[in-house]
């Protein structure tokens, strides 16, 4: 099989989104989008051993590619659109490329997102997807927003990916529930984009809250106040903290793709009629300040943030 036979074979499926003119197949995609609109793009890409475990399902590998990608543009408040795929495989193992792009397949299927074309080479299994988005312009949500006297929200439960991620390094067998938040990211899309014209600030939890929301306070020359008792947390999360007095998880560990973002008061009725629509849990967890600093209530400085170097 060479490269060319690879794609048609397995990341080669009808398209149905009609602002496509042009998909995969030629020197470069085409599309068209609406005038109003802005294009919102990100890239990231995950490597095996760094963002995942070589035994890992292609399936779930496929899954988390899209999903972290998806929650970038979520981030922003805009709609997923189109991605392209550059994967560099080691060996030519069809049962699992058949696996990957069925998941591939399926995955974007569900976000209602087109794959526009891409890039195969050997090497070490690595997977990166540029992820484009379209918002309506000027409404994106930027880190840089937030104002002091803000509130600061977080959806879902933070650092239960971090919790299983650390139960498989020190040899534990995790529950299928833990694994699924490791492996199977939700992206906040809907949240993301109720958020437009609410939120004054957005980011996703990608590398943990601490750091996350540091990027908030930095992009915004604003500080935070939070405190570790408001931080929603899963009854694992709550066990783990109780026996080990840690508190690392949730504040330092990654990989959740839930949303931190900021908004005014005056909008939080808001919010919570948003949170029931979209059926996300969504909680408070501190507020915007002045002080150009991240205070944490109850926090002694445990642990150390995601860091890519
Ligand atoms: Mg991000």
């Amino acid at each position: 099989m060479n490269e060319f036979e690879l794609i048609q074979n397995y990341f080669n499926w009808p398209l149905s989104d009609s602002s496509i003119e042009l998909g995969a197949g030629d020197d470069a995609a085409i599309f068209n989008l609406d005038s109003g609109y802005q294009l919102v793009t990100s890239t990231d890409t995950l490597s095996e051993g760094v963002h995942f475990f070589k035994d890992d399902s292609p399936e779930d590998i496929a899954y988390k590619s899209l999903a972290v990608n998806l929650s970038d543009i979520a981030a922003m408040g805009a709609t997923a659109k189109y991605f392209t795929l550059a994967i560099t495989l080691p060996i030519l193992d069809e049962i699992w490329l058949e696996q990957f792009s069925e998941s591939l397949k399926e995955t974007s299927e569900k976000y209602h997102v087109s794959l526009i074309g891409g890039d195969t080479t050997r090497g070490p299994l690595n997977i990166t997807i540029t992820m484009m988005g379209v918002v309506e312009k000027s409404k994106a949500i930027k880190r840089s927003g937030a104002r002091n006297g803000d509130n600061i929200y977080v959806s879902g439960e933070i650092g239960d990916a971090a919790l299983c991620l650390k139960k498989i390094n020190e040899g534990q067998k995790p529950h299928k529930a833990e694994l699924i938040k490791l492996n199977r990211p939700i992206p906040r899309l809907e949240l993301g984009s109720a958020l437009k014209g609410l939120a004054s600030s957005c980011i996703d939890i990608s590398d943990g809250l601490k750091q996350d929301l540091s990027h908030i306070i930095k992009a915004s020359e604003v500080g935070a106040m939070i405190d570790i008792k408001d931080i929603p947390l899963s009854q694992s999360m709550i066990e783990h903290i109780k026996e080990n007095d840690d508190w690392s998880l949730p504040l330092c560990g990654g990989d959740d793709y839930e949303l931190c973002f900021t908004a005014p008061e005056n909008f939080n009725s808001e919010i919570i009629n948003i949170a029931e629509f979209c059926k996300i849990k969504i909680t408070k967890i501190g507020v915007i300040s002045d002080s150009k600093e991240l205070e944490i209530k109850g926090y002694d400085g445990q642990g150390e943030s995601y860091q890519h170097f």
